[in-house]
């Protein structure tokens, strides 16, 4: 066998300087080998020794200590007995779930009182008033909701925003004025309905104050409002009675308020005239609301000529009857009955158009309904274009399969 010509080279060349060798491992088969090819001692490897060492002392192994395994039922009943102990010990159990579940409020700066009586104008009413009454008092202020008379099934007031509540058997406005006098209310809110309205107007009277009505909104520390008969919305500095319009404002859903019942002072009875108390509340029927309150409005144009069954259909649905200018001109329907630009503005959830072609004026006036189904010939009429369900066929057909599908017999 002939050597590989670097590996004399090498030594040959670290003999000749006189110097420890430089080592290429690249050109020797390992450092190590290098070295010992160069200096011709083995060389010392302290990684094999070490591991000499600890495979020497394996022979008598430490016993390594046993990792308790996991049991789930174990870990189960020492969470159960844990959660026991702090019962019995309530203090340390509220330091250990620090988190509050709902706001508490010793004295607010200022309060708002949210006012509702036993029967609300529309469903979540009170509910919408709170939400907004707890916007306004943000953080430095308190929430007071003050229920006048009983009411079956009223939810829970502190979910609701309130961190206080004020409940009366009483539902004069001696037990209102009474009930405010011991929560100075920067801003006092009522939903726009008949007799939650009318008490918000004679509180109104009573205090000198002059109410915004129909709150639409409030933007920049001012109250947006409907006016000019409905036609217009105007804007006002922020007043300390408010009666809200329907459906405009949301639900409080952030941290929910204590709702501590406080006891309902006595009312002061005075000989005042608005002292009224509200005795009986009376429905009316459905065709007889007007068209501005009506949330269910079954309405007629030109298309409708079978007027019996028009009024027969709107009795079996419990709507509110409406009609175009056209149907009232013509003396069909009383003038209060028509809806538009010059009739009422209408915001019905629900609104049935029959035979209406949807002039712009008409239109106009049933904007902030929600939802609106039309029944019309014409496929191209602008009612149907603006309808959320159209139905194209003959009203006088229509009408009574809707009656029939209703239940009625007739
Ligand atoms: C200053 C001004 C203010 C106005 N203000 C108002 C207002 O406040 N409110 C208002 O309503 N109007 C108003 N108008 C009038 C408006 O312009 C229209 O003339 C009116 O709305 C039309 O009424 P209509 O749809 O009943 O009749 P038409 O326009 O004659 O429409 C009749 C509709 O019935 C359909 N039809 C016909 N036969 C049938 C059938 N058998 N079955 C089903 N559908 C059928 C037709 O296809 C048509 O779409 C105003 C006008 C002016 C100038």
């Amino acid at each position: 066998m002939t050597e590989t010509p670097e590996r004399p080279r090498l030594h040959r060349i670290c003999r000749l300087e006189g110097a420890r060798p430089r080592i290429d491992p690249r050109r020797a088969g390992s450092a190590g080998e290098a070295e010992e090819i160069a200096t011709g001692h083995p060389r010392r490897d302290p990684r094999a020794e070490r591991a000499h060492r600890l495979r020497a002392e394996m022979r008598v192994p430490e016993p390594i200590p046993d990792r308790p395994r996991l049991n789930p039922r174990v870990d189960l009943g020492q969470r159960l007995r844990r959660e026991l102990r702090e019962a019995d010990a309530p203090e340390t159990a509220t330091a250990v779930r620090a988190a509050p579940r709902h706001r508490i409020i010793g004295e607010p700066t200022f309060w708002v009182a949210a006012v509702s009586l036993p029967f609300e104008p529309w469903p979540g009413a009170e509910a919408e008033s709170l939400g907004l009454a707890r916007r306004l008092a943000g953080d430095a202020g308190g929430v007071v909701l003050i229920r006048l008379g009983a009411r079956a099934g009223a939810r829970d007031a502190g979910a609701l925003g309130a961190d206080r509540l004020v409940q009366t058997t009483d539902t004069s406005l001696a037990a209102l004025s009474t009930s405010l006098s011991a929560f100075p209310a920067r801003h006092i809110l009522f939903a726009e309905g008949f007799a939650d309205g009318d008490l918000a107007r004679r509180l109104a009277v009573r205090m000198g104050e002059r109410p915004a009505a129909g709150v639409l909104a409030i933007e920049s520390g001012r109250v947006i409002l409907r006016g000019d008969g409905g036609c217009s919305d105007l804007s006002r500095a922020l007043p300390r009675l408010l009666v809200l319009a329907r459906n405009r404002f949301d639900p409080w859903e952030g941290l929910p308020g204590e709702g501590r019942g406080i006891a309902a002072p006595d009312p002061v009875i005075t000989d005042a005239p608005d002292d009224l108390p509200l005795i009986e509340t009376i429905t009316l029927p459905a065709v007889d609301v007007p068209l501005a309150q009506a949330d269910f409005i079954l309405s007629a144009g030109e298309g409708v000529t079978d007027w019996p069954v028009f009024h027969h259909l709107a009795a079996v649905l419990g709507a509110a009857e409406g009609g175009s200018r056209q149907v009232c001109d013509a003396g069909h329907l009383p003038r209060a009955r028509q809806v538009g630009a010059s009739g009422t503005l209408v915001e019905a959830r629900a609104y049935l158009a029959f035979g209406i072609s949807g002039a712009p004026q008409h239109l106009q006036g049933v904007q902030r309904c929600r939802l609106i189904v039309a029944v019309n010939t014409d496929l191209h009429a602008a009612m149907v274009k603006r309808a959320d369900l159209a139905i194209i066929a003959d009203a006088q057909e229509v009408m009574p399969a809707l009656a029939r599908l209703m239940g009625d017999k007739a």
